[in-house]
């Protein structure tokens, strides 16, 4: 039975206490049949380069601190990136850039992450991604999107004595976001408000409890980047800005 198939107080993310429990339990889904089955072919037939890696060949869960104040959202793990290494946006040009900028303003340990082990720390950020399976195309339906919303749901919503600002990289982040956020306690303001680089959106907390500002910016993938719509102080600026609004320190 799928996660879909399910009705919504069932689905498996609503059975973990914890965020620990949650990014070792989201390892394990198969909800989605069609990702499942891509998933694992990347990680059986491999990129000719990466012939000598075991592919991680699972969903790839959040890294970061757990209390981290400061949340990036990106779009799914890459079939040779994420899907291979086991770790968000790692091994991958994406990532290249995005744990550079973060390395740049203070908030990582070092400016490449290129496997599990490495060593790589991040400060005060966690990053994360709507959908948790590389999808063929880098392109999740949006069933296979909603499938997977309640484990970004919960994820923000364990995290919710800490987080202060988030960041949706790209659109799709952006609207996976806004019903995620919604769900784990904060106001979403309607009309829903409009993805843009540099936007952004406070939402206060339903309960009276801390708010958090949402942060739009164009997705740090190679078309974007090799075309200039996002260059690499675009990406530092706000990043910065996101971790000030989080009260981050940064360099
Ligand atoms: Fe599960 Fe999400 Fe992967 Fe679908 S995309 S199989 S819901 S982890």
């Amino acid at each position: 039975m799928t996660a879909a198939a399910l009705p919504p107080s069932r689905h498996p993310a609503d059975s973990v206490h914890s965020l620990a429990e949650l990014d070792e339990a989201v390892t394990h889904c198969r909800a989605c049949p069609r990702l499942v089955g891509w998933r694992e072919e990347a990680a059986r037939v491999k990129r000719r380069a990466y012939q000598d890696w075991e592919y991680w060949g699972r969903p790839v869960p959040g890294f970061g601190p757990r209390d981290a104040a400061l949340v990036l959202v990106g779009l799914a793990p890459a079939a040779h990136g994420g899907n291979r290494t086991g770790r968000i946006f790692t091994g991958d040009p994406s990532g290249d850039l995005l744990y550079a900028a973060l390395y740049d303003i203070g908030l990582a340990s070092q400016p490449t992450s290129v496997s599990r082990d490495d060593g790589l720390e991040l400060y005060g950020v966690r990053i994360t991604d709507p959908v948790r399976c590389a999808p063929p195309d880098n392109k999740p339906s949006v069933t296979e999107r909603d499938t997977c919303g309640p484990w970004l749901a919960r994820e923000l919503a364990f995290m919710r004595p800490t987080i202060r600002s988030v960041v949706a990289l790209g659109g799709f982040a952006w609207q996976s976001l806004l019903p995620a956020l919604s769900a784990a306690g904060w106001e979403v303001p309607r009309p829903r408000p409009v993805f843009g680089h540099g936007a952004r959106v406070l939402l206060p907390a339903t309960d009276g409890g801390p708010s958090v500002e949402l942060f739009g910016c164009y997705h740090v993938s190679p078309r974007n980047t090799n075309t200039g719509r996002l260059t690499t102080a675009m990406l530092r600026r706000l990043l910065a800005d996101a971790a000030h609004a989080a009260g981050l320190r940064t360099r």
